[in-house]
């Protein structure tokens, strides 16, 4: 035990100390004010995948970890479309999934927003050609605004988010 408290002193403190992104920071700050003004504080996505690799949902687990933490901005990801403002739709629109992405659609309540999230549903990503698809997400649903990226990074999701708040007309 003593040694190993001698060798903890000796090292001293070897966590790094985080950068902040100034540009982030400008960004975030934008994003809250546009969540106040039009969702009360509190913008709720359902998360929907219609045939992705999985690599846009592993950059969305990134916006919950302690350096973008999302939920502290007021944007939270619910369980149910019928508690959602906002789909995030992942992924190419695969002949399987589009019925239960256009019911989940249906379920939402009014004023709903689809965004589209990576290059996948406007059939621009390495899998466009696959057998499984035939029609871009827009020919399914209407779109409020697409994310590109293949995956896009975290700031590039929050990004996205501020670029579609930005479109809504002033409450
Ligand atoms: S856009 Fe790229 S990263 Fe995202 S699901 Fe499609 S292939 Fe995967």
């Amino acid at each position: 035990m003593i040694r190993f408290w001698n060798k903890r002193v000796k090292s001293g403190i070897l966590t790094e100390n985080l950068e902040f992104d100034e540009e982030l920071k400008e960004i975030e700050k934008e994003l809250k004010n546009h969540i106040n003004k039009h969702f009360a504080g509190s913008l709720a996505v359902r998360m929907v995948d219609s045939g992705s690799c999985n690599a846009c949902e592993a950059e969305c687990n990134a916006l919950s970890n302690p350096y973008y933490n999302l939920e502290r901005l007021g944007i939270y990801f619910v369980a149910s479309p019928r508690h959602a403002d906002v789909i995030l739709l992942s992924g190419l629109m695969s002949f399987n999934m589009t019925p239960h992405v256009i019911d989940a659609y249906n379920q939402m309540p009014n004023p709903k927003w689809v965004i589209t999230l990576g290059d996948c549903p406007a059939m621009e990503s390495v899998f466009e050609k696959t057998f499984a698809i035939k029609t871009p997400a827009n020919q399914h649903l209407p779109i409020a605004h697409h994310i590109k990226g293949c995956p896009p990074t975290p700031k590039d999701i929050i990004k996205g988010f501020l670029e579609f708040l930005r479109l809504l007309p002033h409450p």
